[in-house]
């Protein structure tokens, strides 16, 4: 597995919980887990833009 790095945020897809690394450490193969299942990085996965709200310009009758 790729190490971790402060700062990283993991998932779990089951409940959905979001943990973040505060210090790393030097295991070469350890897993987070929650609900017994390994949580995975955000960060693979982005969340969808949020789409902007299209203000329609008012439109003035020009004379
Ligand atoms: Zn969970
Ligand atoms: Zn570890």
């Amino acid at each position: 597995m790729a190490q971790r790095k402060k700062g990283d945020k993991y998932t779990c897809e089951e409940c959905g919980m979001v943990v973040v690394v505060e210090d790393v450490c030097e295991c070469e193969d350890c897993a987070i887990t929650c609900c017994d299942v390994e949580m995975v990085p955000v960060k693979a996965k982005k969340k969808a833009a949020k789409p902007a709200p299209k203000k329609k310009p008012a439109k003035k009758n020009a004379k």
